[in-house]
């Protein structure tokens, strides 16, 4: 594998794959550019090297070519940001001669990968009472149609770039087959560089206390993390909707909060090897409770295992933050993901918008701080604190992924 600062990219066409599935409005405006403008530095870093520049990147989730998911809609801000014109192939197969064109300095995006069913290697158009044999033969035959659709993209180019993190935890013909056809030619962007280093100074070899944040609704989807950090962390703080099953397991009464019942028997692992790793687990005992899932219910506050008939579990209370405050001030590292409450109602945001304070407070006196998964990066972000901790993550699923101690093909296919 290359580096990309080293690397030289005179006279050489680089395909770089970018995470540019940024969200559109119904007029086609882009109403969030984070994607776009965290690629701009590895793209500029190319152009500046004396290179040009074939752009990939997939869009929305499309069944087949449609204009919604066109990335025709977003060359304008592309050529704002990075200050130089964007040539564009409509169909990304079909881009040869004008690959072959490019001279330094010059750049070209290709429409959508996901156009082509070949980009993710997944059939499409199965009927739904398809038989298995039918579903097996047209998984082999997208696979087979998927070695030429990577062959074909890396024909365009003279060495390879990833730079999208976001669909790092996926095996597809751009993020990660593509690799193979630029054995020496191939190298991490920027994008991708920042996350690894962050994570690694994580579940690497962290400064110590570290402390992870683990939020969100269901235990079902956390506990793989929760069992790889099990093995690395010293404080584990649980919280959000998945703190009612961990009551529930050990007797508590929860009212109608949400619970999977089929993961006690999980929960009740998960408290039993915590105590065997010596990890201290702190959970929001005390929570703001409601009388409806609703931001205008009626609250009261009270202890976890102890929510009245009718009531369900909504926030983090103020006794639980203070307590996980002392812990995370005297933290060296700081692992969060997920939310301590039903955060997209203002009533109940105050408990994730607090952490997203402490997390501040711990980076200002030293602590590394990392941010990763969709709902806590809105919260720093919307709390006008995304640059007060020391590192956002901008993939949701990858980053996930990561810390369940998952080598993601992405990141694979270029070091191999
Ligand atoms: P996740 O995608 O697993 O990180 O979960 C995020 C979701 O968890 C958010 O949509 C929150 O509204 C939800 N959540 C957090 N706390 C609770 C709770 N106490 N009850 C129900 N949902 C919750």
């Amino acid at each position: 594998m290359q580096n990309i600062d080293s690397y030289d990219f005179s006279g050489r066409k680089a395909i770089v794959r970018v995470d540019f599935n940024v969200p559109l409005d119904a007029d086609f405006n882009i109403t969030d550019d984070t994607r776009i403008r965290a690629a701009i530095p590895t793209l500029k870093k190319v152009l500046a090297g004396g290179g040009s520049l074939i752009i990939m990147s997939h869009l929305g989730k499309p069944k087949g070519p449609a204009d919604k998911f066109s990335l025709r809609h977003i060359i304008g801000r592309i050529e704002e940001l990075l200050g130089t014109k964007v040539q564009f192939a409509p169909d990304c197969m079909k881009a040869d001669e004008q690959a072959a064109a490019l001279k330094p300095g010059e750049v070209l995006l290709l429409e959508n990968l996901r156009f082509y069913a070949e980009e993710e290697g997944k059939p499409r158009g199965l009927a739904e009472d398809a038989s298995e044999e039918e579903k097996k033969a047209a998984k082999a035959a997208v696979k087979e149609s998927q070695k030429k659709f990577t062959e074909h993209l890396a024909s365009y180019a003279d060495c390879y770039i990833n730079d999208a993190f976001g669909t790092a935890h996926r095996a597809h013909a751009s993020t990660a087959l593509i690799a193979k056809y630029f054995p020496n030619d191939k190298m991490f962007g920027y994008v991708m560089e920042g996350e690894i280093k962050a994570i690694d100074k994580v579940l690497g070899n962290p400064q110590r206390p570290l402390t992870v944040i683990l939020g969100g609704a269901k235990v079902s989807s956390k506990i793989g993390v929760i069992e790889h950090l099990l093995d690395l962390a010293d404080n584990m703080i649980v919280c959000g909707g998945m703190v009612f099953t961990f009551m529930k397991a050990q007797g508590g009464s929860i009212g109608k909060s949400l619970v999977e019942d089929d993961q006690i028997q999980t929960a009740l692992d998960t408290l039993a090897k915590a105590k065997e790793k010596g990890v201290r687990l702190y959970f929001s005992d005390t929570v703001v409770a409601a009388d409806a899932f609703d931001n205008n219910a009626r609250t009261q506050i009270c202890p976890a295992n102890a929510i009245p008939d009718g009531w369900m579990g909504m926030d983090a209370a103020p006794e639980s933050i203070e307590e996980w405050k002392k812990v995370l001030l005297e933290s060296r590292t700081i692992l969060w993901n997920g939310p301590a409450g039903v955060f997209e109602m203002p009533n109940f945001a105050h408990g994730t918008n607090a952490i997203a304070g402490i997390l501040a407070e711990a980076t200002a006196k030293g602590a590394f701080t990392l941010v990763g998964g969709g709902d806590s990066v809105a919260a720093v972000t919307q709390m006008g604190y995304a640059d007060k901790v020391s590192y956002v993550s901008t993939g949701g699923g990858a980053m996930l992924e990561f810390l369940e101690g998952k080598e993601l093909p992405g990141i694979k296919a270029i070091r191999e």
